[in-house]
């Protein structure tokens, strides 16, 4: 995990930020991909997009489940923005296919999981749905606590597993394991038979079971959740709802996993900054911030707090920042509305102050800045930057230190 992931993460806990760290995720249908070829039970399903209905034509079963596919939860009890109920339905009429689609597709689907207005749905499965005896939940997490993962299992699946914890808590069971033993047989056998799966079905689930290990293994993944994993009348174990995320330091060796991240849910600003791998965190308040280190970062944002403003953003340049980055940071910066002033602090250790100083005048002569800007650099060739902004004659405030400049931008606002 990097350094900007852990301090985002701290930030969370304190209620500061509001903002998603970046981890992977994928869609159901990208992790039920990962899981067939794993050799997990899954249903059969094909996809539309904007494109239209991909193999809709080859694909025939008795009874059809269509689902909204978006990075969040409780697709099944939510809603769409034009009043159409629930993210998950089931029909056996072929011809409603199309008409349910068109309620869901391009629509925001608003569940318990999804911000206030809702995701924009831009793909839905159309899988074989399966007869529903019994729904159970299954878990495989990386616990930080325990230093390694966890399994969590309930035979109460298919809800809101939090509702099982806190009513419930007898039918939730937790099993550590060991990274190096993996799931043995025995551990297996013991969750199936506590999800309460009998007779030549325990063994089914056993199986699926140690392969759902084995996959959370090879992909790297921090949290595997099968919510439900159902019993169906005909007697199988099928993983219906999968949800996976992975472990961000692993890209290196999960490049195939990586590449299919779906940026289109993510802040726009967001990933035009991971272009230029530049790091941004939108924030609620009205001053920019461009900073370089996660720590100065914190730092800038509770000094701009204890002066009685408020962040909009931060973009991190970084250590080894180029010219270029530093532009395209502003333009990131000055293209949100919501930015009324901006705070450049930068502590040069690695970064070299005239790089930053170059890039903020490179910046400023091909555009022109509407709000007040406050500059602080330190360290590094610092007298040399502060000169090619004085003698750069734009309107540019400098500040001595953090504490000048976070009341300096606070005021110009
Ligand atoms: P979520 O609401 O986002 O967690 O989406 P799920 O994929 O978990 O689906 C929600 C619920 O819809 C499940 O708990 C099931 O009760 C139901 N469901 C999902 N797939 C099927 C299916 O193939 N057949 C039937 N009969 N019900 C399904
Ligand atoms: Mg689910």
């Amino acid at each position: 995990m990097s350094l900007w992931n852990i301090v985002t993460k701290i930030a969370r806990k304190g209620k500061i930020f509001t903002v998603p760290v970046r981890y992977l995720n994928l869609l159901e249908y990208q992790s039920k991909n990962l899981l067939r070829k794993n050799g997990v039970a899954i249903q059969d399903f094909c996809m539309v997009d904007e494109n239209g209905f991909k193999d809709f034509e080859k694909f025939n079963v008795n009874e059809y489940v269509i689902k909204a596919q978006i990075l969040a939860g409780g697709r099944g009890k939510g809603h769409f923005d034009n009043g159409f109920k629930g993210g998950v339905h089931v029909t056996k009429k072929r011809d409603n296919i199309k008409a349910i689609v068109s309620q869901m597709l391009g629509h925001k689907l608003i569940t318990k999981q999804t911000p206030r207005d809702g995701i924009l749905v831009n793909k839905i499965m159309i899988a074989q749905s399966v007869n529903i005896k019994r729904e159970t939940y299954f878990c495989i997490l990386m616990d930080r606590q325990r230093n390694g993962p966890v399994i969590i299992a309930s035979p109460s699946g298919g809800v809101d597993i939090e509702a099982v914890a806190e009513k419930t808590p007898h039918l939730i069971k937790n099993v550590p394991v060991d990274i190096f033993k993996g799931v043995t047989d025995q551990m297996a056998d013991e969750l199936a038979e506590f999800l309460e799966f009998k007779g030549l079905l325990k063994q089914k689930a056993s199986n699926e079971i140690k392969k759902l290990w084995k996959l959370f293994l090879s992909v790297d993944a921090t949290q595997l959740e099968i919510n439900p994993l159902v019993e169906t009348d005909d007697n199988q174990v099928i993983s219906v709802d999968a949800k996976l995320n992975f472990d961000d330091n692993a890209q290196f060796r999960q490049k195939e996993i990586f590449s299919a991240e779906d940026t289109s849910e993510n802040d726009p600003r967001e990933v035009e900054a991971s272009k230029y791998n530049l790091n941004y965190i939108g924030m609620t308040g009205n001053i920019g911030c461009l900073v370089n280190g996660a720590g100065l970062a914190m730092a800038t944002m509770d000094i701009i707090k204890l002066h009685g403003g408020d962040p909009a953003n931060f973009l991190d340049v970084g250590g080894g920042v180029k010219e270029d980055q530093v532009r395209a940071a502003f333009r990131i910066i000055t293209s949100d509305e919501k930015v009324k002033a901006i705070l450049v602090n930068v502590f040069g250790g690695i970064v070299n102050c005239v790089t930053i100083a170059n890039g903020i005048v490179g910046a400023l002569k091909t555009m022109s800045l509407k709000v007040p800007l406050v500059v602080r650099l330190e360290g590094t060739n610092a007298d040399e930057a502060r000169r090619i902004i004085k003698e750069s004659g734009l309107n540019i405030r400098t500040a001595v230190d953090l504490e000048d400049a976070a009341k300096k931008a606070v005021a110009s606002v």
